[in-house]
């Protein structure tokens, strides 16, 4: 009999999912992790077991839940870019929606009923009103907001019907990296604001192109929330505890409440690296909205959360340690 609960991580080999998976670990879970390695990297999984498969393999699927005895779910595989949505919503719908109803039949089946889900602030759709809390309109303007929508309310009806418990996660802008070094973002292609803005500095890109100048922001570029991922892990596992102990399922919004400005992240990143940033001032890029700040207080008033990254330099400090020290 094991003694240390199991936790299926989809995704684990990925950005967030990595960090959650040493989260679980040093908190005494055993994170399973179900990853497919089209986005995700074997170097990431480091916190426990791999299972090389694709949620849409449905005997892989429910294998995992027969091999390890599963106590809950933390869900984070999907796709994540918007503007590949917008142009290819087909491939995002399959990811994101239909083998996410794969994954709540497999634990329906296998009498599991902890799911953790990672989902974003794109749900909301353009803000009406700054900060966003949880309980402003629901208007996703691409495909990736939408299907990650649709899943939020998946949950909910599969909580009704079948028990299931859940906690959805709506992430702002994830960033930085493992504060002691042993993972970090990695995508392909980067397109990210902070790990773009490094590439610039270490020169390994020409630029940084600043998509608008024209917001009516304080210095005329988009402000984001930025919300370190070491943050998001432990806010995974203090959801985690909440369903254990029979909390009422919810939606969380997790960011720090503070808003930096493009300019500012470079800035920052000056600071920290000493070095110059070169930068391209461009258009706006279609669907950003002027401004996404979080109102965490649900968050931190439920789940005891309250993120350690305060300050946009610390985490750029945890991003700079990372990239550079991979880059260099
Ligand atoms: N951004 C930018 N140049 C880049 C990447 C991003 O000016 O190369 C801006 C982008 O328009 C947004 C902010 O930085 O206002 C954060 O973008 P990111 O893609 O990191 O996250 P998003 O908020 O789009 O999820």
């Amino acid at each position: 009999m094991a003694t240390q609960p199991h936790v299926l991580v989809t995704g684990g080999a990925g950005y967030i999912g990595s960090h959650a998976c040493k989260a679980l670990a040093g908190a005494g879970f055993i994170p399973v992790t179900i990853d497919n390695l089209d986005r995700g990297h074997r170097w990431a999984v480091k916190y426990g077991p791999l299972v090389e498969a694709d949620l849409a393999d449905g005997d892989r699927l429910s294998g995992v839940f027969s091999d390890y005895p599963i106590e809950a779910v933390i869900h984070f595989a999907a796709y994540t870019y918007v503007r590949e949505s917008i142009e290819n919503p087909r491939k995002y719908f399959q990811n994101n929606v239909t083998n996410s109803l794969s994954l709540f039949e497999a634990m329906v089946d296998a009498n599991v009923r902890n799911f953790v889900y990672s989902s974003t602030c794109a749900v909301y759709g353009d803000p009406e009103t700054i900060p966003l809390a949880e309980d402003h309109p629901q208007n996703p303007v691409n495909p990736y907001g939408e299907s990650k929508r649709f899943v939020e309310h998946a949950a909910r009806w599969f909580g009704e019907a079948y028990g299931i418990r859940w906690a959805a996660l709506r992430f702002f802008n994830a960033s930085g990296a493992d504060p002691e070094g042993e993972i970090g973002e990695s995508h392909d292609p980067e397109t990210h604001l902070i790990p773009v803005v490094i590439e610039a500095a270490l020169e390994t890109r020409p630029h940084v192109k600043i998509f608008g100048t024209d917001y009516s922001t304080r210095d005329g570029t988009a402000v984001r929330d930025y919300v370190h991922v070491a943050d998001l892990a432990t806010a995974h596992l203090l959801a985690l505890k909440h369903l254990m102990d029979d909390g009422a399922p919810g939606a969380f919004n997790l960011g720090t409440g503070r808003g930096h400005s493009v300019r500012e992240v470079i800035a920052s990143v000056e600071r920290i690296s000493g070095l110059k940033v070169a930068v391209r001032e461009e258009g706006r890029r279609p669907g950003d909205p002027p401004e996404l700040i979080a109102d965490p207080s649900r968050a931190a008033a439920i789940l005891g959360w309250r993120p350690q990254f305060q300050d946009l330099d610390k985490i750029v400090q945890t991003a700079w340690k990372w990239h550079s020290g991979k880059e260099k």
